[in-house]
Protein backbone atom coordinates (compact mmCIF):
# COMPACT_ATOMS: atom_id res chain seq x y z
CA UNK A 1 0.00 0.00 0.00
CA UNK A 2 1.29 3.51 -0.83
CA UNK A 3 2.39 5.20 1.94
CA UNK A 4 -0.46 8.00 1.36
CA UNK A 5 -3.11 5.79 1.11
CA UNK A 6 -1.46 3.65 4.99
CA UNK A 7 -2.44 6.78 6.62
CA UNK A 8 -5.54 7.52 5.33
CA UNK A 9 -6.53 3.93 6.41
CA UNK A 10 -5.05 4.40 10.05
CA UNK A 11 -6.90 7.54 10.27
CA UNK A 12 -10.03 5.51 9.14
CA UNK A 13 -9.62 2.69 11.10
CA UNK A 14 -9.32 5.07 14.23
CA UNK A 15 -11.75 7.08 13.33
CA UNK A 16 -14.15 3.96 13.34
CA UNK A 17 -13.40 2.58 16.80
CA UNK A 18 -13.76 5.96 18.80
CA UNK A 19 -17.47 6.48 19.34
CA UNK A 20 -17.17 2.52 20.46
CA UNK A 21 -14.34 3.71 23.15
CA UNK A 22 -16.45 6.08 24.63
CA UNK A 23 -19.69 4.26 25.30
CA UNK A 24 -17.22 1.96 26.70
CA UNK A 25 -15.45 4.34 29.20
CA UNK A 26 -19.13 5.73 30.02
CA UNK A 27 -20.64 2.72 30.91
CA UNK A 28 -17.48 2.40 33.35
CA UNK A 29 -17.72 5.45 35.79
CA UNK A 30 -14.81 5.86 37.62
CA UNK A 31 -14.45 3.96 40.90
CA UNK A 32 -14.01 5.99 44.20
CA UNK A 33 -10.86 5.51 45.94
CA UNK A 34 -12.34 5.82 49.12
CA UNK A 35 -15.95 4.22 49.99
CA UNK A 36 -18.72 6.39 50.32
CA UNK A 37 -19.61 5.75 53.83
CA UNK A 38 -16.18 6.60 55.20
CA UNK A 39 -16.39 10.32 53.24
CA UNK A 40 -20.25 10.40 54.48
CA UNK A 41 -19.10 9.61 58.21
CA UNK A 42 -16.01 12.45 57.75
CA UNK A 43 -18.14 15.50 56.43
CA UNK A 44 -20.76 14.81 59.42
CA UNK A 45 -18.18 15.90 62.10
CA UNK A 46 -17.47 18.99 59.82
CA UNK A 47 -20.45 21.40 60.78
CA UNK A 48 -19.42 24.18 58.21
CA UNK A 49 -19.98 21.62 55.18
CA UNK A 50 -23.87 22.24 56.24
CA UNK A 51 -23.49 25.53 54.01
CA UNK A 52 -22.65 22.96 51.23
CA UNK A 53 -26.18 22.15 48.81
CA UNK A 54 -26.51 18.43 48.35
CA UNK A 55 -24.70 19.37 44.21
CA UNK A 56 -21.60 21.32 45.33
CA UNK A 57 -21.32 18.60 48.42
CA UNK A 58 -21.32 15.74 45.29
CA UNK A 59 -18.81 17.97 43.88
CA UNK A 60 -16.95 18.29 46.66
CA UNK A 61 -16.83 14.50 47.19
CA UNK A 62 -15.46 13.65 44.11
CA UNK A 63 -12.84 16.67 44.23
CA UNK A 64 -11.71 15.33 47.83
CA UNK A 65 -11.17 11.52 46.33
CA UNK A 66 -9.01 12.59 43.18
CA UNK A 67 -7.16 14.43 45.56
CA UNK A 68 -7.15 11.33 47.80
CA UNK A 69 -6.28 9.21 44.70
CA UNK A 70 -3.12 11.65 43.48
CA UNK A 71 -1.37 12.24 46.44
CA UNK A 72 0.88 10.54 48.69
CA UNK A 73 -0.09 10.13 52.44
CA UNK A 74 2.91 9.23 54.82
CA UNK A 75 2.38 8.83 58.38
CA UNK A 76 5.59 9.76 60.41
CA UNK A 77 6.94 8.83 63.60
CA UNK A 78 4.47 5.40 64.21
CA UNK A 79 1.17 7.73 62.90
CA UNK A 80 -1.06 5.43 60.75
CA UNK A 81 -2.71 7.28 57.67
CA UNK A 82 -6.45 5.35 57.40
CA UNK A 83 -9.21 6.59 54.84
CA UNK A 84 -10.73 8.47 57.55
CA UNK A 85 -7.17 10.43 57.86
CA UNK A 86 -7.13 10.41 54.54
CA UNK A 87 -10.67 11.83 54.02
CA UNK A 88 -10.58 14.49 56.85
CA UNK A 89 -7.54 15.89 55.20
CA UNK A 90 -8.71 15.68 51.23
CA UNK A 91 -12.14 17.61 52.03
CA UNK A 92 -10.43 20.43 53.64
CA UNK A 93 -8.29 20.64 51.68
CA UNK A 94 -10.64 20.26 48.11
CA UNK A 95 -12.59 23.14 49.99
CA UNK A 96 -11.10 26.14 48.84
CA UNK A 97 -10.88 24.93 45.69
CA UNK A 98 -14.36 23.86 44.32
CA UNK A 99 -14.38 26.69 41.81
CA UNK A 100 -10.39 26.46 41.19
CA UNK A 101 -10.03 22.70 40.35
CA UNK A 102 -7.28 20.12 41.39
CA UNK A 103 -5.32 21.31 38.78
CA UNK A 104 -3.81 24.02 41.60
CA UNK A 105 -2.51 21.62 43.62
CA UNK A 106 -0.18 19.90 41.02
CA UNK A 107 3.32 21.06 42.29
CA UNK A 108 3.23 18.88 45.37
CA UNK A 109 2.00 15.14 45.72
CA UNK A 110 3.46 14.19 49.49
CA UNK A 111 1.22 15.15 52.52
CA UNK A 112 3.16 14.14 55.90
CA UNK A 113 0.89 13.42 58.83
CA UNK A 114 2.65 13.55 62.25
CA UNK A 115 0.36 11.82 65.23
CA UNK A 116 1.21 15.43 67.39
CA UNK A 117 2.82 18.58 66.77
CA UNK A 118 6.73 18.91 65.42
CA UNK A 119 9.20 20.78 66.32
CA UNK A 120 10.91 22.99 63.68
CA UNK A 121 14.42 24.35 63.82
CA UNK A 122 13.99 28.24 63.02
CA UNK A 123 16.65 30.39 62.16
CA UNK A 124 15.96 34.82 62.24
CA UNK A 125 17.96 37.67 61.99
CA UNK A 126 17.86 40.66 63.51
CA UNK A 127 18.03 43.92 62.52
CA UNK A 128 21.87 44.36 64.23
CA UNK A 129 22.75 41.24 61.85
CA UNK A 130 22.67 38.87 64.91
CA UNK A 131 21.27 35.02 64.19
CA UNK A 132 18.77 33.75 66.68
CA UNK A 133 18.30 29.82 66.19
CA UNK A 134 15.25 28.24 68.15
CA UNK A 135 12.92 25.67 67.98
CA UNK A 136 9.18 26.00 66.73
CA UNK A 137 6.10 23.74 67.62
CA UNK A 138 3.81 23.61 64.27
CA UNK A 139 0.78 21.91 63.69
CA UNK A 140 0.84 22.62 60.10
CA UNK A 141 3.90 23.55 57.80
CA UNK A 142 4.15 24.01 54.07
CA UNK A 143 6.52 25.38 51.25
CA UNK A 144 6.67 26.17 47.55
CA UNK A 145 6.66 22.80 45.32
CA UNK A 146 7.68 20.84 48.86
CA UNK A 147 5.13 18.64 50.90
CA UNK A 148 2.45 19.70 53.20
CA UNK A 149 3.38 18.77 56.50
CA UNK A 150 0.53 18.16 59.46
CA UNK A 151 -0.20 17.43 62.74
CA UNK A 152 -3.49 14.91 63.44
CA UNK A 153 -4.66 16.61 66.79
CA UNK A 154 -4.77 19.69 65.16
CA UNK A 155 -6.62 18.44 61.90
CA UNK A 156 -8.45 15.66 63.57
CA UNK A 157 -12.08 17.04 62.67
CA UNK A 158 -13.24 15.13 66.01
CA UNK A 159 -11.06 18.03 67.47
CA UNK A 160 -12.47 20.96 65.20
CA UNK A 161 -12.34 24.13 66.71
CA UNK A 162 -15.19 27.01 64.92
CA UNK A 163 -12.72 29.36 62.41
CA UNK A 164 -9.78 27.09 62.57
CA UNK A 165 -8.92 24.70 60.16
CA UNK A 166 -4.92 24.12 60.06
CA UNK A 167 -5.74 22.04 57.35
CA UNK A 168 -7.28 25.21 55.22
CA UNK A 169 -4.75 27.31 56.27
CA UNK A 170 -1.68 25.45 54.82
CA UNK A 171 -3.75 24.31 51.74
CA UNK A 172 -4.71 28.60 51.51
CA UNK A 173 -0.27 29.25 51.65
CA UNK A 174 -0.36 26.52 48.87
CA UNK A 175 -2.68 29.23 46.22
CA UNK A 176 -0.72 31.92 47.83
CA UNK A 177 2.77 30.37 46.49
CA UNK A 178 1.73 29.51 43.10
CA UNK A 179 3.41 32.36 41.79
CA UNK A 180 6.52 31.54 43.97
CA UNK A 181 5.90 33.92 46.96
CA UNK A 182 4.09 33.94 50.46
CA UNK A 183 2.69 37.34 50.47
CA UNK A 184 -1.29 36.82 50.68
CA UNK A 185 -1.78 37.01 46.97
CA UNK A 186 -2.27 34.54 44.96
CA UNK A 187 -2.08 34.62 40.85
CA UNK A 188 -4.66 37.28 39.17
CA UNK A 189 -5.26 39.52 36.25
CA UNK A 190 -4.11 42.62 36.97
CA UNK A 191 -7.04 44.16 37.32
CA UNK A 192 -7.95 41.53 39.97
CA UNK A 193 -4.56 41.69 41.81
CA UNK A 194 -4.85 45.39 42.36
CA UNK A 195 -8.06 44.82 43.55
CA UNK A 196 -6.98 42.08 46.17
CA UNK A 197 -4.04 44.22 47.35
CA UNK A 198 -6.10 47.36 48.23
CA UNK A 199 -8.40 45.36 50.15
CA UNK A 200 -6.37 42.44 51.69
CA UNK A 201 -3.99 45.64 52.96
CA UNK A 202 -7.36 47.46 54.25
CA UNK A 203 -8.62 44.37 56.13
CA UNK A 204 -5.08 43.53 57.42
CA UNK A 205 -4.12 46.62 59.00
CA UNK A 206 -8.04 47.16 60.65
CA UNK A 207 -6.80 43.95 62.35
CA UNK A 208 -3.45 44.87 63.17
CA UNK A 209 -5.40 48.04 64.50
CA UNK A 210 -7.83 45.84 66.27
CA UNK A 211 -5.23 44.04 67.55
CA UNK A 212 -3.00 46.26 69.36
CA UNK A 213 -6.73 47.97 71.09
CA UNK A 214 -7.23 44.74 72.45
CA UNK A 215 -3.10 44.47 73.31
CA UNK A 216 -3.67 48.04 75.41
CA UNK A 217 -6.58 46.42 77.46
CA UNK A 218 -4.58 43.67 79.10
CA UNK A 219 -3.90 44.65 82.51
CA UNK A 220 -0.69 44.94 83.30
CA UNK A 221 -0.20 42.34 85.77
CA UNK A 222 -1.51 39.81 83.21
CA UNK A 223 1.25 38.03 80.94
CA UNK A 224 0.14 38.69 76.87
CA UNK A 225 1.86 35.30 76.39
CA UNK A 226 -0.67 33.62 79.13
CA UNK A 227 -3.79 32.03 79.00
CA UNK A 228 -5.14 34.77 81.52
CA UNK A 229 -5.10 37.09 78.30
CA UNK A 230 -7.16 34.56 75.83
CA UNK A 231 -10.42 36.25 77.37
CA UNK A 232 -9.19 39.35 75.67
CA UNK A 233 -8.15 37.77 72.23
CA UNK A 234 -10.83 36.16 71.89
CA UNK A 235 -12.60 39.73 71.23
CA UNK A 236 -10.72 39.11 68.00
CA UNK A 237 -12.82 38.15 64.76
CA UNK A 238 -9.71 36.09 63.99
CA UNK A 239 -6.83 34.30 65.51
CA UNK A 240 -4.19 37.20 66.52
CA UNK A 241 -1.72 35.01 64.35
CA UNK A 242 -3.03 36.87 61.84
CA UNK A 243 -1.26 40.16 62.59
CA UNK A 244 2.04 38.32 61.91
CA UNK A 245 2.12 39.66 57.97
CA UNK A 246 -0.05 39.49 54.82
CA UNK A 247 0.34 36.04 54.17
CA UNK A 248 -0.74 34.45 57.43
CA UNK A 249 -3.75 37.01 57.01
CA UNK A 250 -4.75 35.49 54.12
CA UNK A 251 -3.90 31.96 55.46
CA UNK A 252 -6.10 32.89 58.65
CA UNK A 253 -8.77 34.88 57.23
CA UNK A 254 -9.24 31.88 54.79
CA UNK A 255 -10.01 29.77 57.45
CA UNK A 256 -12.32 31.79 58.97
CA UNK A 257 -14.07 32.18 55.57
CA UNK A 258 -15.11 28.72 55.27
CA UNK A 259 -15.60 27.77 58.93
CA UNK A 260 -17.21 30.94 60.95
CA UNK A 261 -18.00 33.12 58.08
CA UNK A 262 -20.09 35.64 59.64
CA UNK A 263 -16.38 36.98 61.40
CA UNK A 264 -15.56 37.79 58.11
CA UNK A 265 -18.57 39.18 56.74
CA UNK A 266 -19.40 41.28 59.32
CA UNK A 267 -15.88 42.83 60.08
CA UNK A 268 -14.20 42.97 57.12
CA UNK A 269 -17.67 42.68 54.21
CA UNK A 270 -14.68 43.75 51.01
CA UNK A 271 -12.37 40.87 51.72
CA UNK A 272 -15.34 38.70 52.14
CA UNK A 273 -17.22 39.53 48.79
CA UNK A 274 -13.42 39.25 47.45
CA UNK A 275 -12.82 35.61 48.75
CA UNK A 276 -16.24 35.06 47.59
CA UNK A 277 -15.49 35.91 43.80
CA UNK A 278 -11.81 33.78 44.27
CA UNK A 279 -13.41 30.86 45.80
CA UNK A 280 -16.26 30.77 44.13
CA UNK A 281 -18.61 30.22 47.23
CA UNK A 282 -21.12 32.20 49.15
CA UNK A 283 -22.41 30.40 51.97
CA UNK A 284 -26.22 29.03 51.62
CA UNK A 285 -29.99 30.54 51.29
CA UNK A 286 -30.40 28.94 55.10
CA UNK A 287 -27.51 31.00 56.49
CA UNK A 288 -27.73 34.44 54.24
CA UNK A 289 -31.15 33.46 52.60
CA UNK A 290 -29.10 34.78 48.91
CA UNK A 291 -28.73 31.23 47.26
CA UNK A 292 -25.76 28.39 47.24
CA UNK A 293 -22.21 28.42 45.93
CA UNK A 294 -21.32 30.64 43.48
CA UNK A 295 -20.07 28.91 40.44
ZN1 LIG B 1 0.75 29.98 58.08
Amino acid sequence: MPRSKRKVAAIAYGLDFRPMFSRFFKRHPRQPVIERPVWEACAAQMPFLEELDAGSLEKLFDLADRFAEQKDFTGTHGFEVTDSVRAAIALQACLPILRLGLDVYADFVEIIVYPDRFMTPRSVVDESGVVHESVEELSGETMPGGPVVLAWPDIDPAMGAPGLSVVIHEFAHKLDMLDGEADGIPPLNQAARARWIERLEAAYSQFCDMLERVESEIPIDIDPESEAADRYYARLPLDAYAATDHAEFFAVASEAFFTMPEAIRDIFPDLHEMFTEYFGWRESAATTGSGGPAY
